[in-house]
């Protein structure tokens, strides 16, 4: 079975946040396995450029970008600048991705909007910004990184889940778009992921999440970067359209 990425190019989206992130674990998964990486973030690019600066110890070249994945022109500027810098782009994670939780009928539009756009319009964004190149190529590997709350719901979450439903919708459509050239399209849908947002909850709140998961424990980042590196390997080269959960088992 090969999962090397020797050779390979990756852009891994949101991947700032000082390696605490799921996008951080996702790069250094990637050059781990050989890639070089362009990774990107918002506002925190100094967190991007430690991010880059680990995988050019790992051996790869790694390159920080800022990009806001729900605007057009910055996403065409940030892809036009990762093909300069890696010459061609076998590998898209399309992992940015923000929460602005509300019930419902406290939800306001600016909170819908936000989510939306950072995390399905962004998807769809940098997928169309990416897939001329790879079209050309006749060969990549889309990755999006969605969510058990896009299958299975979480009040709160409206516009979360939405979001992450819609990207798996998106995953099967271009899937079926772009097979015959060569190009595949997945998703992986994290369960709960022990990030900075886990760290801050209660004990309580923890047991209680536990009591859901058969494999008693949160997942981690390297969890969700095993499956992508798995999904982006030749190893995965007869697999589209397809969402992998990563989530101990909790949705079985
Ligand atoms: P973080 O909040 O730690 O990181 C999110 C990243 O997205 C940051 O680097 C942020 O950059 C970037 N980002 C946000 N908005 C934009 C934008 N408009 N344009 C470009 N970049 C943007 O998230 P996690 O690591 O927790 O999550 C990563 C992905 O995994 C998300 O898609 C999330 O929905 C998904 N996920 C996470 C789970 C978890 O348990 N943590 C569970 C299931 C799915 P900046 O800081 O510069 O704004």
């Amino acid at each position: 079975m090969n999962l090397s990425l020797d050779g390979k190019t990756a852009i891994v989206t949101g991947a700032g946040r000082g390696g605490r992130g799921i996008g951080a674990a996702i790069a250094l998964a990637l050059a781990t396995a050989g890639a070089d990486v362009v990774i990107t973030a918002r506002t925190s690019i100094a967190d991007a450029e430690a991010v880059a600066d680990a995988v050019n110890a790992l051996g790869r070249k790694g390159y920080a970008l800022t990009c806001d994945v729900a605007d057009a022109a910055s996403v065409e500027t940030m892809v036009k600048k990762s093909h300069e810098l890696l010459g061609r782009v076998d590998i898209l994670i399309n992992n940015a991705g923000i929460t602005k939780d509300g019930l419902l009928l406290r939800m306001d539009e600016s909170a819908w909007d936000a989510v939306l756009d950072t995390n399905l319009k962004g998807t769809f964004l940098c997928s169309r910004a990416v897939a001329k190149i790879m079209l050309k190529q006749k060969a990549g590997r889309i990755i999006n990184i969605t969510s058990i709350m896009g299958q299975i719901g979480n009040p709160g979450q409206a516009n979360y889940s939405a979001s992450k439903a819609g990207m798996i919708g998106f995953t099967r459509t271009v899937a079926r778009e772009l097979g015959s050239r060569g190009i595949t399209v997945n998703a992986v849908a994290p369960g709960f992921i022990a990030t900075q947002m886990t760290d801050d909850m209660s004990e309580t709140a923890r047991a209680e999440i536990l009591k859901k998961v058969p494999l008693a424990r949160l997942g981690t980042p390297e969890d969700v970067g095993a499956a992508v590196t798995f999904l982006a390997s030749d190893a995965a080269s007869y697999i589209t359209g397809q969402v992998l959960t990563v989530d101990g088992g909790m949705t079985v």
